[in-house]
């Protein structure tokens, strides 16, 4: 049969399995901790598996033991449309971030299974292996080997905190596939997720078209000045390094608000030397973490950044060096997938904006590869990679409807 333009996914079953799941790993504090491919994650996995083939679907793991559950379509011969995200989570984590974007998929599987409903392309769900980064770091470990944005070999070997590397933790499990990593076909890829942030909440709406992922830059900076008694020096006489210090953050704070509302900076960790009450210091180094959604713009924010620092310094005498210690270049999501996303909104009536994601998700590396575009809802407060992460049944619900008749128009606009 053919899908309805009405057609709806099943919003108290997809709350069911959120909940249900939820016990894998689940928190006296009603969250979760399940870290990629312990015991708590093989639990999942095994469900997750074991619902997909109830749903019709067949089961394949690659190398890196990325789960795809593929419900055929009538042209066998076409890629598949995916939809997936993760199902690890941080060691005090929530129900939604990451198991949203599978379970929703899920949740498309059953609303064209109960409908009988069969379109052109496979649908597949991914289940992308860790994700967070909190076993095996660095985060979107599969993904990016996916996206060929590490190797195999390196994602393979990277150890957790007991020296088991992901690629013994995989053996060990046993959910890994001959098909290597990064060679499984797709025509397109749909990824739904909480906001992880304010905005959608702040602004009552229901979805974020997610045009695509900030730029990111972070530095070190030293400032070096001169430690001296702090009761006999005079204020005019002094090279005071957190003093100085102070002016720069300031002055930090300052660049992003020239390019507000998109620009963003922060300070995160600042140490001073050599602490002790009464010696002005003589050394402080502090982080730096500067984004906007356009690279061209970060450019400039970082220039006014050196130039900041610059006046600074020279007006307090004081040293200065900074080291950038980490990029990361803006992602634009496929027009056509993210059109796919707004459309869907749109016709089912939700309220939508437009929105940039400020957090890392598999989607970044898939884009690398494959077509693709996400879907935000909100979230309580913004707050996520925390135990208290919650999401209301309704926002949930209408997120897995846009992912479905996403991944619809592309079944049926896609070659
Ligand atoms: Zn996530």
């Amino acid at each position: 049969m053919p899908a309805q333009s009405n057609m709806l996914i099943d919003g108290p079953a997809l709350w069911s399995d959120l909940m249900e799941t939820a016990r894998f790993g689940g928190t006296p504090k009603g969250g979760i901790c399940r870290l990629a491919l312990s015991d708590e994650d093989k639990s999942v996995r095994t469900w997750f598996a074991q619902t997909c083939e109830a749903l019709g679907c067949t089961v394949t793991y690659d190398s890196m033991g990325n789960q795809f559950a593929r419900r055929a379509g009538t042209c066998e011969t076409l890629p598949p449309i995916m939809i997936g995200s993760h199902l690890d989570t941080q060691p005090t984590g929530g129900k939604f971030d990451g198991i949203l974007g599978v379970l929703g998929g899920v949740a498309v599987l059953r609303a064209l299974h109960s409908a009988d409903v069969s379109t052109r392309h496979p649908i597949e769900v991914v289940n992308w292996t860790n994700e967070e980064g909190a076993r095996f770091t660095p985060p979107m470990l599969a993904s990016g080997v996916f996206g060929g944005a590490f190797t195999q070999e390196f994602a393979r070997s990277r150890p957790d905190k007991n020296g088991i590397t992901l690629g013994e933790a995989l053996e060990q499990t046993g959910f890994v596939g001959e098909e290597d990593c990064g060679k499984h076909p797709a025509c397109a890829y749909f990824e739904l997720h909480i906001e992880q942030g304010p905005v959608l909440e702040a602004e009552e709406k229901t979805i974020g078209v997610v045009q695509g992922v900030q730029a990111m830059r972070w530095y070190d900076v030293t400032v070096t000045g001169q430690d001296a008694h702090a009761g006999t020096t005079p204020m005019t006489m002094r090279s005071d390094a957190l003093w100085s210090a102070a002016r720069m953050i300031d002055g930090v704070h300052q660049v992003a608000m020239n390019h507000a509302p998109d620009g963003l900076s922060t300070v995160g960790i600042i140490e001073c030397l050599p602490a002790s009450s009464n010696v002005i210091p003589g050394s402080v180094h502090f982080t730096v973490d500067l984004r906007h959604p356009s690279d061209g713009t970060l450019e400039i924010m970082e220039k006014e950044f050196y130039q900041t620092l610059e006046a600074i310094a020279a007006s307090c005498g004081v040293e200065f060096s900074i080291s950038p210690t980490w990029t990361s270049d803006a992602v634009h999501f496929d027009p056509l997938c993210v059109s796919f996303v707004e459309k869907s909104a749109q016709n089912l009536g939700y309220s939508a904006r437009k929105i940039v994601s400020g957090a890392g998700h598999d989607a970044v590396y898939v884009a690398r590869v494959v077509p693709t575009a996400m879907v935000f809802v909100p979230c309580w407060k913004g707050i996520s990679h925390n135990e208290a992460e919650s999401a209301e049944p309704h926002d949930v619900t209408a997120g897995a409807n846009v992912l479905l008749h996403a991944v619809l128009q592309a079944d049926s606009e896609m070659a």
